[in-house]
């Protein structure tokens, strides 16, 4: 489907599988340079379907309701990965789904994805499959400790893995996660985590925001500066890894691709997003074209737009437990100069849930990062 290269114009409806807070800037972008959104996903008055002209509530496996849904489209593209193969495989049948059904599937299962990348000789946390108790055995005597086990599929945001200090806790560990297929991962001590959001169009133009510095609280994305702190030279090479992993997927959309930089000055990729990525929402306020907006240029066939940085961004997640001791103080974080404040329009504050996020612009990375900080605070500190 993807050699299929006509244009799909303002005015046109392009479908979105997912509702959550991607696919509503996804909308957001979208419908600003006139074109229509269908969304689809099991859930109601979801933050895509607040935004979105029409909001398709069904189960992925319902595929009379899949297709009904991408008859009514130009193009299926998806803000959430783990949408089932046979969703995607449907959707097809009646519109281009980009990125397609492959990258999905092999996205969507560390285990597909680690092996791919070592395949392609793409630099890669050392991995070993896990199956039984054996297995993680062996694999702890292997690799050493500490170590990481992950469930190979439907894992996002720390969920599904436990980390491993020594031999001993192997069993106690393996009891802890889902019995399904795993991954044990060597546990990186790193100097760093780092991020690239590329985007390839459908002739397999590239493009892309430079790279992103992220910190985590909990296994969950906490804040992302850019540009990040790092040599040129690593930068480029994350930009040039980023390349290579669109091409060989061959996708049409958006792909993010997080890395560790360890402390011997080396990347390796830990995982990758085939839609827009968390770290990459400061696009929306600091770059001439957001990483929405690009998505929805490279499925729709159009040129992809700059990524032209105008000033220095930070990003600050908002978590549900913001919401603990009551409204947070939203005039309070509107007060600072620089400082732009996105809802997700959730209605309920869960104590991990990403409701929403703060931008805040700056002459430099790390004044950014100081000010996201400060108008974070200044959510509570004021209340
Ligand atoms: P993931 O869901 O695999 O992206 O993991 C979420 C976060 O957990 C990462 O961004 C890291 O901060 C941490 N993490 C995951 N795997 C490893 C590892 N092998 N070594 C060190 N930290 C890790």
């Amino acid at each position: 489907m993807s050699q299929n290269f006509r244009q799909i114009l303002p005015g046109s409806t392009i479908g979105v599988l997912g509702s959550g807070q991607l696919g509503r800037m996804f909308a957001i972008a979208a419908r600003r340079m006139g074109y229509r959104v269908h969304t689809f996903s099991p859930e109601s008055d979801t933050p895509t379907g607040q935004v979105a002209d029409v909001e398709i509530n069904a189960s992925y496996q319902d595929l009379d309701a899949v297709r009904e849904f991408a008859r009514g489209v130009s193009v299926v593209t998806f803000e959430f990965e783990n949408v089932p193969a046979i969703t995607a495989q449907t959707a097809a049948e009646f519109a281009p789904v980009r990125p397609d059904g492959m990258v999905l599937h092999t996205t969507q299962h560390r285990l597909r994805e680690k092996t791919f990348l070592a395949a392609h000789g793409l630099p890669v946390t050392p991995f070993k499959k896990i199956q039984n108790l054996t297995d993680l055995q062996t694999g702890l005597k292997e690799m050493g400790c500490p170590a990481v086990l992950k469930t190979a599929g439907y894992g996002y945001d720390g969920k599904g893995q436990i980390r491993i200090a020594s031999p001993e806790e192997a069993e106690p560990a393996f009891g802890s996660v889902p019995q399904q297929e795993m991954v044990l991962e060597t546990f990186v001590d790193f100097q760093c985590e780092v991020s690239v959001v590329g985007a390839r169009g459908l002739r397999g133009n590239f493009a892309h925001w430079g790279v992103i510095e992220n910190s985590h609280r909990n296994h969950i994305l906490d804040v992302s500066v850019a540009p990040a702190n790092i040599p040129e030279g690593v930068a480029s090479q994350a930009v040039e890894i980023t390349r290579t992993v669109l091409e060989k997927l061959d996708v049409t959309g958006l792909l993010c691709v997080e890395f560790f930089l360890t402390r011997s000055g080396d990347l390796l990729i830990n995982e990758l997003a085939p839609r827009p990525h968390n770290s990459g929402h400061l696009t929306f306020d600091a770059c001439v074209t957001s990483q929405f907006e690009q998505q929805l240029r490279a499925v729709c066939g159009l040129p992809l737009g700059s990524t032209e940085m105008l000033r220095p961004a930070a990003m600050a997640n908002l978590l549900g437990m913001l919401w603990q001791g009551g409204e947070p103080n939203w005039a309070a974080a509107c007060a600072l100069p620089g400082v732009k404040l996105h809802l997700y329009g959730k209605l309920a504050p869960k104590p991990g849930r990403k409701m929403g996020h703060l931008t805040a612009l700056a002459e430099t990375a790390a004044k950014a990062s100081q000010l996201v900080r400060a108008a974070r605070a200044a959510l509570v500190d004021g209340r």
